[in-house]
């Protein structure tokens, strides 16, 4: 049986990233920036004030203090995108708001608080009406100005290739005027469940059925990674129905079945799979998910990458988590950084007797700043609900046949470890 690493790398070594395009630039969170970002001008383009105050010349308050104020006339207002049409002599001030550009002659903004504006207002001289300004101290040259191209100068690279987009990234791109951005482009997953007993949500159940749930799941892990997800239609297992099925999704980036990869008599996606393209069936030393399907399917142009993943829903989700994600972060120019864990007591014995790894689902709580991690319950493949409650996956390797109650293990977080606290 392969090992998880290996299974890995052999997907891996058959995807390449995906080509770029020119994306709007709130669409582009989440994708792979192929390209600089440099700043084509100062950022920000013009010096202007940290606060609302007075902007003057530092030679003229220099020394000055609260017992010995320097008094300027006041010979204009700055303000957020009105720049003064005075500029600041010997002996002057311009009153200035934050944001507004220094006018020319000004090296130096002093706040209202440092100055006797507050005492002149308390007398009932309205701010359009002050002549002069008292300024109480003597503070440093450039005080409260923010240069220009103080955040990035003209040229200046501000986001490097293969930079993931956050929030962040996004606001500073429109900071330098742009609309769009080449990135990655998302890979388009096909998601195709196949099985005779299965229905779609909403349509009634006759006797021996049960709800798609699969084809769910994986759409919003497809989602989760940024991708995006393209449903089709539920495959019965007869070779017709799977071959015309699979015809609907090859102009996807990567093909994703469900089920049909055990060795029962209706498992046929890996006899599809095979006279489709070709097709490795693999049995990965990983509990639960041990069926696995991975190759190529023919079309015209490129193949098209294709991961069989088995049909219990835990085996389903975690066998995405090991090789569909990591294969989707590569279209997409990523790599799969590795999942946050915390050091947790394990309150109840673990076992794991024949020498695969086992990825067990637990919940995870702090308790008098420990965490503490307890099984969910019934570990087999097919509750689903035991992973909706967990928000930990206690991953034991191969060799480890069992972990003792009070034992410390390291445990990923699932749901961005959310009900931690209790
Ligand atoms: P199979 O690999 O086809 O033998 O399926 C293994 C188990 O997973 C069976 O109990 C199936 O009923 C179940 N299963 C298969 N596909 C789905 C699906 N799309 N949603 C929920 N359960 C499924
Ligand atoms: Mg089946």
């Amino acid at each position: 049986m392969m090992s998880v690493e290996e299974a890995q790398q052999r997907i891996l070594a058959l995807i390449q990233p995906l080509d770029t395009e020119s994306t709007p630039l709130i669409e582009a969170l989440g994708q792979t920036l192929n390209g600089e970002i440099r700043a084509p001008f100062n950022v920000p383009p013009m010096a202007n004030s940290a606060m609302d105050g007075y902007a003057l010349r530092h030679t003229d308050i220099a020394g000055a203090s609260a017992g010995a104020p320097v008094t300027l006339q006041i010979v204009g207002l700055a303000a957020a995108g009105h720049p003064s049409t005075a500029s600041v002599r010997p002996g002057t001030a311009v009153r200035i708001m934050t944001g507004a550009p220094v006018p020319p002659g000004a090296d130096t903004v002093v706040p209202f608080e440092e100055t006797d504006e507050m005492d002149q207002r308390a007398r009932g001289v309205r701010s359009v009406d002050l002549q002069r300004i008292s300024i109480r101290t003597g503070t440093s040259l450039g005080a409260c100005v923010r240069p220009a191209g103080g955040d990035a100068p003209a040229g200046a690279l501000i986001i490097a290739r293969g930079t993931v987009l956050g929030p962040a990234h996004i606001g500073v791109i429109a900071s330098l005027g742009l609309t769009k951005v080449p990135v990655i482009r998302r890979a388009v997953v096909a998601i195709l469940a196949t099985g005779d007993e299965l229905r779609e949500p909403g349509e009634p159940l006759g006797p021996g059925q049960i709800y798609n749930s699969n084809t769910y799941t994986t759409a919003a892990q497809v989602l989760a990674c940024g991708a995006t997800p393209r449903l089709l239609p539920i495959a019965r297992d007869t070779m017709e129905d799977l071959k015309s099925k699979i015809q609907l999704g090859l102009d996807a980036d990567l093909f994703i079945t469900s089920a049909g990869v055990s060795t029962g008599e209706y498992d046929l996606v890996k006899d599809v799979l095979t006279s489709e393209g070709t097709m490795d069936f693999w049995r990965v030393r990983m509990r639960p998910g041990k069926p696995l399907a991975f190759g190529l399917l023919r079309r015209a142009g490129r193949p098209l990458p294709h991961l069989g993943l088995p049909g219990n829903p835990v085996s389903s989700m975690i066998a995405f988590d090991q090789f569909a994600r990591p294969a989707i972060l590569k279209l997409m120019g990523q790599e799969a950084e590795p999942q946050p864990t915390v050091k947790a007591t394990l309150d109840e014995p673990v076992s794991n007797g024949d020498g695969r790894r086992f990825f067990a689902r637990v919940i995870v709580t702090l308790q008098d700043g420990q965490y503490h991690a307890r099984l969910t319950g019934s570990q087999d493949s097919n509750v689903l609900t035991s992973m909706a409650s967990a928000n930990g996956l206690l991953v034991l390797r191969e060799d480890r046949q069992s972990v003792g109650a009070g034992e410390a293990v390291e445990v990923h977080l699932l749901q961005g470890g959310r009900g931690i606290r209790e």
